[in-house]
């Protein structure tokens, strides 16, 4: 059946390109370091944002997970937004095999730290303290509804982080779209970073797989680290060649989602009991109001029964997120909007 899911971006397939360069991708041992697809996507990766060296791992966690345990050793303090994807959803991996503490500050509406504060958390060299060795920022920032951080901002807190002696890392598993909001280069919008993470699997389409960048000797050791994780594969450049399409290709579309994801949020301000929260990027929350006829999980089934896939927020009782991409043309767009009046009405 043909849905209409708007649940996240991660439900999108590969693309007919993809699947067809996925059976004639060449590949190699990649442990070995000869699989020549995952070679070719962490180079172009690389170069595309103006880094030394790249890394496919097998997911957004095990790259940011990776890029943790090299930056910051046992014991030591990375300083963190408290609604980041790293401190919420990724099963403590910092802490649980890397021994590393996260020191949260509030993030701001706008997806920002406030660079004060990161200031202020930055632990001075005391024998009763920890080191600080990493600050770490979320782009766009998932949580506050997929807000894009500026290149200006990212710059501000690279030179901070640098002027201190610490990293800067970004989880940028979205950072595409945050490129595409600010119509700046992939090199622009990381601004001054040491590291950074990307997901292939998301809005990109690719059926699995993120990339690491750093400097050449940064990659060098996350490669141990890839493997402690057990993400040391073989002929990946299966998964790879999908990747590849991914950056050179659907990176160039995401424009058309932030569109549709406008185009959505306005029309959703006509539909009876929906109150519109926050659009930006190709996340589109809103609430149900408490007048609608429905309570949340029956508008999520009578909307299932319209081929639309729609769920409340985690933690929300009536909050949902729609997300755009792909497949969600603007016919779609219409369709969805017509189908919540019909049930809402
Ligand atoms: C999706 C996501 C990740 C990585 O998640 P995986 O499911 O492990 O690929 C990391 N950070 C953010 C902000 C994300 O949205």
């Amino acid at each position: 059946m043909d849905f209409i899911d708007l649940r996240s971006d991660t439900v999108t397939h590969p693309t007919p390109e993809m699947r067809t360069a996925m059976a004639n991708a060449p590949v190699g041992d990649d442990v070995y370091g000869e699989d020549p697809t995952v070679n070719q996507l962490e180079a172009e990766a690389a170069a595309m944002f103006g880094m030394e060296a790249g890394l496919f791992v097998t997911s957004g966690t095990q790259g940011n997970l990776v890029a943790l345990l090299t930056h910051a050793p046992r014991g030591s303090e990375i300083i963190a937004g408290d609604k980041a994807h790293i401190v919420l959803y990724e099963q403590a991996g910092m802490a649980a095999l890397g021994g590393i503490m996260p020191r949260t500050l509030q993030v701001q509406d706008d997806g920002t730290l406030l660079l004060h504060e990161i200031e202020a958390a930055i632990r001075e060299d005391n024998e009763h303290f920890p080191r600080t060795k990493l600050i770490s920022i979320e782009n766009t920032q998932g949580t506050v509804g997929s807000v894009p951080l500026s290149p200006e901002y990212t710059q501000q807190v690279a030179d901070l982080a640098h002027r201190r002696e610490l990293k800067l890392h970004i989880d940028g598993a979205r950072i595409f779209n945050a490129a595409t909001a600010f119509n700046v280069s992939p090199a622009e919008i990381i601004a001054g970073a040491d590291s950074l993470t990307f997901c292939l699997s998301k809005g990109l389409g690719a059926p699995a797989g993120s990339i690491l960048l750093g400097s050449k000797e940064f990659i060098k050791e996350a490669h141990r680290n890839r493997k402690i994780l057990g993400g040391g594969m073989r002929q990946t450049g299966v998964l790879a060649s999908a990747g590849l399409i991914a950056i050179q290709k659907m990176t160039q579309r995401l424009h058309e989602d932030h569109a549709n994801a406008a185009d959505l949020a306005e029309k959703l301000k006509d539909v009876p009991d929906v109150k519109m929260l926050s659009q930006h990027t190709s996340f589109v929350f809103f609430q149900l109001e408490d007048s609608a006829k429905l309570s949340p999980a029956e508008f999520t089934t009578a909307m299932r029964r319209h081929n639309i896939l729609l769920s409340p927020y985690p933690g929300y009782e009536r909050k949902f997120r729609a997300v755009l991409h792909y497949w969600i043309t603007p016919e779609r767009v219409d369709a969805v909007v017509a189908a919540m009046k019909q049930v809402l009405g």
